[in-house]
């Protein structure tokens, strides 16, 4: 499957939520890409995933903000590939650096510099201690098991949705139960 026809399938499944995250944040290594950078040489041409480049192109045309956390240790590798790939000027914050936290300081850095909450973001990565550490922070996050896909989009979507309403539902709760309560404390005033 060539880049346009995935971007054009990507562009599909986005169509079909009605809430969608405002940014979305990749790990490189074996999610954009299918190697560790700190193993590769900064005059070799790296390749993504095969469906990547139309991922990022779909969400950038439904003006979703993209952003990359990775914890390499070889920030100017990285950064070189994501130059010599063309896509650098895709991401609105690229947090690159190697840390003992599993992405947390990461994801603080991206909240700072876009401003967008955690429960407005959507987050891919392929390493199951990242993923835990940043739902935690309230981020939509999923595990890829070889580099981001079609199907790993829809599944983040469906997830991201999904998590919304229920934050939108115990919300509701709160309000229900807030107003019962102040409506039976105004009841005991008046008694
Ligand atoms: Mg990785």
């Amino acid at each position: 499957m060539g880049d346009d026809n995935v971007k054009a399938e990507a562009l599909e499944i986005i169509g079909m939520f009605q809430v969608l995250p405002r940014l979305v944040v990749f790990d490189l290594d074996y999610t954009l890409w299918p190697f560790y950078c700190e193993c590769r040489s900064k005059r070799e041409m790296p390749s993504l995933y095969p469906h990547a480049r139309g991922i990022l192109y779909a969400l950038k045309e439904k003006g979703i903000d993209l952003a990359i956390a990775s914890r390499s240790p070889t920030a100017d590798i990285a950064k070189t590939f994501i130059d010599k790939l063309s896509i650098k000027s895709m991401f609105v914050a690229q947090e690159i650096f190697s840390s003992w936290t599993h992405k947390t300081d990461h994801f603080q850095r991206i909240h700072t510099r876009t401003g967008v909450p955690f429960n407005s973001m959507l987050f891919f990565d392929d390493e199951n201690r990242n993923i835990q550490a940043v739902s935690n922070m309230g981020v939509t996050s999923i595990l890829v098991g070889n580099g981001v896909t079609v199907g790993a989009l829809r599944q983040g979507l469906t997830k991201y949705s999904e998590n919304v309403n229920t934050s939108e539902k115990n919300k509701q709760k709160w309000r229900t139960k807030f107003s019962k309560n102040s409506s039976s404390s105004e009841q005991n005033e008046k008694n």
